[in-house]
């Protein structure tokens, strides 16, 4: 079985927030998709180790922000590298403002959906939600990103691997780009700087 075949299916960005008695959180996903559209409804999944999983779970609500092209790994680092459990992550952030159903960030995104749960299924690691359409917005032109894109044009370039020759080995974490040194990645690895695990990583030719 051939697992790269994964990666040919195209996925957006999104941060998708929520709101939960005053806080406000948010989380990068590629999960996002209009599932129906009579009546309007998108669905998401959401790891469950992402503290944003909890407050949509308890509220009901999200928003999911379309990221685009214009993005910087800024907007990257702020919502996918750290947890909303340990920082709040809108701090001296000025491209929010507070929606009904969370923070609705206009910085880096070309619009916005809202949606009130209807089911959540669990799928073990994730949950995945199913949400109604209540309120959506454009905000500009610029084109979606895609996570091709991402690994493209907005993710910094990997230095050239250290140690790499003298036979060692390096694995790269394909989301963020993080090197791991080693003859085989543990199993449990889980990447320190984007919190993927050690199936995310590639070996670095
Ligand atoms: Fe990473």
């Amino acid at each position: 079985m051939d697992k790269k075949a994964m990666f040919a299916i195209s996925y957006g960005l999104f941060v998708v927030t929520a709101a939960e008695q005053g806080k406000h959180n948010g989380c990068i996903t590629n999960t996002v998709m209009q599932v129906t559209a009579d009546p309007n409804r998108i669905s998401v999944a959401v790891n469950k180790s992402n503290h944003t999983c909890g407050m949509i779970e308890r509220t009901g609500r999200f928003t999911a922000n379309i990221i685009s092209q214009a993005a910087t790994f800024e907007l990257f680092k702020r919502f996918g590298f750290q947890s909303g459990r340990d920082v709040n992550k809108f701090e001296g952030f000025s491209g929010a403002w507070a929606g009904e159903c969370g923070m609705i960030v206009f910085e880096g995104t070309n619009a916005w959906i809202a949606a009130e749960v209807e089911r959540t299924v669990d799928l073990g690691t994730h949950l995945l939600f199913i949400g109604k359409v209540l309120d959506m917005e454009t905000l500009n032109d610029t084109p979606s990103a895609t996570y091709a894109y991402y690994q493209e044009h907005i993710k910094p370039k990997p230095r050239a691997a250290e140690g790499g020759g003298e036979g060692k080995t390096v694995w790269r974490c394909r989301i963020c780009g993080y090197e791991y040194t080693g003859e085989e990645i543990p199993e449990d690895f889980i990447c320190p700087i984007c919190k993927h695990p050690a199936s995310d990583f590639e070996k670095v030719p």
